[in-house]
């Protein structure tokens, strides 16, 4: 699948449209979920066009797999989640309901989030 430029996170990474901003470094970008399914829900997106896990584990860097990693667990520290926990989600293609073709972690937490998946 090729990368939608026009992509509502694409917008978001170039300034275009506005986001509630968590974290920010030179590999990716932190933001509060429009639509929280928590009290606490963030997005994590890499800095580079990648639609999902699986262009982004095939074809990032390693330079920016490492940093986005990183990224990813140092929002949850900056959100101060550690001592409580905290749920990631990385939602990839058809079946796991993937609605923006931009790479995004879900970062969920602020309660008891129960079971893995609803049935
Ligand atoms: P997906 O279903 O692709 O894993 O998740 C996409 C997420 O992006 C949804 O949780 C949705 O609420 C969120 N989202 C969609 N559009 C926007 C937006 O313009 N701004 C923000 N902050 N989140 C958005």
């Amino acid at each position: 699948m090729a990368y939608d430029q026009n992509n509502i996170f694409a917008m978001i990474l170039r300034g275009d449209i506005p986001c509630d901003k968590v974290y920010e470094d030179e590999f990716a970008l932190a933001f509060n979920d429009i639509n929280p399914q928590a009290p606490i829900h963030a997005l994590v997106i890499p800095k580079g066009e990648y639609v999902s896990m699986a262009d982004f584990s095939a074809n990032a860097p390693e330079e920016l797999l490492n940093g986005f990693f990183r990224a990813v667990g140092q929002t949850a520290r900056n959100l101060g989640l550690e001592k409580e926990g905290y749920r990631l989600i990385a939602n990839t293609g058809e079946n796991a309901h993937q609605e923006v073709p931009h790479l995004h972690f879900h970062i969920l937490s602020g309660k008891k989030l129960g079971p893995m998946l609803s049935r």
